[in-house]
């Protein structure tokens, strides 16, 4: 991220300082040939004179003879000028055009250099905050662990069991706990996909088993809700890391589930567009409008979740990690959708990434 901000400032300073270096080229252009125009002629007109002058003092006087040498020199003159004229033109057009290069290289650099030093400092909080980021889910997933575990065993207590007011309350503890788990874990995620994917494991897989695993992981979620699952796929071999893969099937699956309404439908296709593995998860859904579907990419980034007669939970960070994982493989996602008709969302893979 650091390095493709400092090209694209260094693209914007460059742009501007050449702007305003061409734009004053082009001024002093104009100005200087104008004005060395106007002197070569002025000294053209001199010249001129001074033969008409020598010409009418030469003896014997034969007017047809001294007109016709006197055109003949006014064309030599006339010549002469317009070749000084454009040779001066090109001299000027090459020294500026010799000007210019020197000011791209040198405003290149120098951009280049300052604004690395501009955003070293941004680049050094945002590495702090990543590792604080992943330092705090890292600490935090211990102690939520080991709440979770008493919760669940405090659950199955018969006594607790007997008290429906604590054992609701239990588990109102227990799911937020889960949610707490599910956040951490997202950042941790997505810490490790934004630390540029160093980890990830590039092996050949079989698209249709990925997803048949997939799938299998979010069953028992779709059946609570009597979602039907369907598939169309096709066999395709690409090269991937298997677990990321799961894991951006597994946030679209869930996404499909958590907003479909119960007895609803989802279709999963997979199938060969020339070089790319394309899979479809398509849902019968709430839908989202036009204006978010971009958005919903974002980090954090969630709808009103009154949308959702259940008010599901999520912390906007799925699509975001999906996002990171598709780019990690140099492929793309998008989503096609109509409010209160369903969802469709497209990965594209490329079989071989380069
Ligand atoms: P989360 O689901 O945790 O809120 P996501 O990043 O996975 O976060 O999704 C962002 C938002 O996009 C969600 O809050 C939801 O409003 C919308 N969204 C994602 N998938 C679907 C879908 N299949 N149908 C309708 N809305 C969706």
């Amino acid at each position: 991220m650091f390095q493709s901000a400092r090209t694209k400032l260094t693209i914007y300073y460059t742009i501007i300082i050449m702007t305003v270096s061409l734009f004053f080229s082009l001024i002093i252009y104009q100005i200087t040939t104008s004005e060395i125009e106007h002197k070569i002629k002025s000294v053209g007109q001199k010249l001129v004179l001074k033969d008409i002058k020598t010409m009418m003092m030469d003896q014997p006087f034969d007017y047809t003879n001294k007109k016709l040498n006197l055109s003949k020199r006014i064309n030599e003159i006339e010549t002469l000028l317009s070749n000084e004229i454009s040779n001066s033109k090109k001299k000027i057009a090459y020294e500026l055009i010799v000007l210019n290069t020197l000011i791209l290289i040198f405003s290149a650099t120098a951009s280049y250099l300052l604004s690395g030093y501009t955003l070293e400092p941004i680049n050094q909080s945002l590495k702090a905050q990543k590792q604080f980021i992943s330092d705090a889910s890292h600490e935090l997933r211990t102690p939520l662990t080991a709440l979770k575990t008493t919760i669940e065993v405090a659950l199955r207590n018969k006594s607790v069991k007997k008290n429906k007011k604590i054992t609701q309350l239990l588990t109102d503890n227990l799911s937020e706990v889960n949610n707490i788990i599910a956040l951490s874990n997202s950042l941790l995620n997505l810490n490790r996909y934004y630390n540029n994917g160093s980890s990830l494991d590039f092996e050949e897989i079989e698209l249709q088993d990925t997803i048949n695993d997939s799938i299998k992981q979010i069953n028992k979620q779709a059946k609570q809700k009597q979602i039907t699952i369907k598939t169309k796929l096709t066999k395709i071999k690409l090269k991937a890391d298997r677990s990321s893969i799961v894991e951006l099937l597994l946030i679209l699956l869930d996404n499909a589930v958590k907003y479909t309404q119960p007895k609803g439908q989802i279709t999963v296709e997979s199938l060969k567009d020339k070089n790319f593995a394309v899979i479809k998860v398509s849902d019968t859904g709430i839908g989202i409008p036009k204006k978010y579907q971009e958005k919903i990419f974002e980090r954090f980034f969630r709808l009103d979740s009154s949308r959702t007669k259940q008010n599901e939970t999520g912390f906007g960070l799925g699509l975001a990690i999906a996002k990171k994982i598709t780019a990690l493989h140099k492929g793309s996602i998008s989503v096609i959708s109509q409010p209160n008709q369903g969802s469709t969302f497209i990965v594209k893979l490329p079989i071989k990434p380069s």
